[in-house]
């Protein structure tokens, strides 16, 4: 498998440079040069395979031979041999055609954790193989962080130094990294906003000799291999719930768009996906867009999701090349016009096109904890607030489908993972499970650090240099 930038101007790369390779060289993002399709024959076999076959199966045409069967298939059974649910994500009945499916049983409690404990395999992987070694920097507000570290804890072809701004991320999220302690983890509390935090990474990947030195790499939502892993529990689902006979609709909340993309991605790969609903919070960018054409900058306000409080979507690059007929010259046109003016319009009719299979929809957080409310009270089920806010989409009346066609609902964290947002909601607050429960009693480990680049970078070259073999 070949893959090639959205921006039309970076060299195509196979399966493995993708996967250690953020951005395109042209500032794109890369997309595989065929969507994979299977028939309905080949839809209908996949039925008996239990999760990680699926995954096999799926992935299999990504990877594209870089990886030969047997290897692929162990490092998938080893990533989610971490989750505590054998279905890795189940599928539960809210009401008659109404699913959820919780995507969050991995270590940290949020559906990053699919994707990014095979990335950390995959990762470990591909740079053995190589006799390589990668130093991942990143900066998070909390989600990212905590399922990278917990996908590369112990890995021997990667160290990781994540920054995180101090005093500014919840206590359960701070924890779920800090309390990781493992020789190639280094967590840094950076006296700074998360903004400040991912201009620190930013001007360190700036920082060719830098960059170079320590083979700097990164594992952020843009990873097309995230994106990927993430299409296998839309196939998980549909054919639960029917496919190849009868298609089923998704409603996502979403942020980045990476995770609403791979339900693009599974359709585009033959499974009878018919709609997705794009539900976001107050920060309603992408409503707007699927409301009207127009994709239009606006400030950033927080609310109690705050993994969907975003400005723009990274990943959205990738449907817009898709629509503008994988033409790169006319994603880069269309994105210099957004950068310049703060927006840009697609006409009528290609918006007619996308909505055929996307819609929108925007929740406040009175809405939100309305509906948290509401679904404990006559179901006792607790949802995160993300989560609720794809119920919300999925359970308004506009949205709802009258032919029978299964809705499934992605939950894409735990409730305790926002446990005052859903007390305040519901009056009750929601327990960690057992293997985390004493994670406010766990040690932790981090480094104060000041909003610094030269002390830093001090301090990755000095903690690297104690590393053998040297790179
Ligand atoms: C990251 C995240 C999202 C948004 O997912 P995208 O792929 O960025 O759209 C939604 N909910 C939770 C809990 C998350 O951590």
């Amino acid at each position: 498998m070949r893959y090639i930038s959205t921006r039309g101007r970076a060299p195509e790369l196979g399966f493995e440079d993708v996967l250690l390779s953020g951005l395109a060289r042209d500032g794109g993002l890369y997309v595989p040069a065929v969507w994979p399709r299977f028939n309905a024959a080949q839809l209908e076999a996949m039925k008996a395979l239990d999760y990680n076959g699926l995954a096999l199966e799926v992935i299999r045409p990504f990877v594209g031979g870089a990886i030969d069967d047997a290897d692929l298939k162990a490092i998938i059974d080893k990533a989610y041999a971490t989750f505590e649910t054998p279905e890795i994500t189940p599928l539960i009945e809210l009401e008659d055609g109404l699913f959820v499916m919780e995507l969050f049983h991995g270590p940290t409690l949020a559906f990053k954790d699919v994707a990014m404990q095979l990335l950390g395999g995959l990762f470990d992987h591909v740079l053995k193989a190589r006799g390589e070694r990668v130093t991942i920097v990143g900066a998070t507000s909390g989600d990212t962080g905590s399922a990278a570290i917990a996908a590369c804890q112990g890995k021997e072809a990667v160290d990781i130094y994540m920054l995180h701004p101090k005093g500014r991320v919840s206590e359960v999220q701070r924890r779920q990294m800090t309390t990781v302690i493992a020789d190639n983890v280094y967590n840094l509390a950076v006296d700074g906003t998360f903004d400040d935090c991912q201009d620190l990474v930013k001007a360190m990947f700036n920082d060719t000799p830098f960059r170079d030195r320590h083979h700097l790499s990164a594992v952020n939502s843009i990873n097309w291999a995230r994106v990927m892993v993430q299409i296998v529990y839309y196939f998980h689902a549909a054919l639960h719930l029917g496919a190849p006979e009868k298609a089923v609709s998704f409603s996502v909340p979403t942020g980045n768009f990476g995770n609403v993309f791979a339900g693009y991605g599974a359709k585009q790969m033959g499974l009878p996906i018919k709609r997705l609903l794009v539900a976001s919070n107050a920060n309603d960018i992408l409503a707007r867009f699927f409301d009207g054409g127009e994709m239009r900058m606006d400030g950033v306000v927080p609310t109690i999701s705050p993994s969907m409080d975003i400005q723009v979507s990274s990943n959205f690059e990738r449907l817009l090349f898709d629509m503008l007929g994988r033409d790169g010259n006319r994603v880069t046109e269309t994105l210099k016009t957004f950068r310049d003016t703060g927006s840009f319009r697609i006409d009528k009719k290609l918006l007619e096109k996308v909505r055929e299979t996307f819609d929108g929809a925007r929740y406040d957080d009175n809405q939100t904890s309305e509906v948290i409310r509401n679904v404990y009270d006559t179901t006792g089920m607790l949802l995160d607030p993300h989560s609720a806010i794809g119920v919300a989409a999925a359970t308004s009346p506009e949205n709802r489908d009258h032919d029978g066609t299964p809705m499934v609902v992605l939950a894409t964290a735990h409730p305790a993972k926002f446990p005052d947002a859903v007390e305040a909601a519901s009056g009750v607050r929601p327990a960690l499970p057992d293997r985390l429960a004493d994670l406010y009693d766990r040690p932790e480990k981090a480094q104060d650090i000041a909003n610094d680049l030269g002390a830093i970078e001090a301090l990755i070259d000095e903690t690297q240099s104690q590393n053998v073999p040297a790179r």
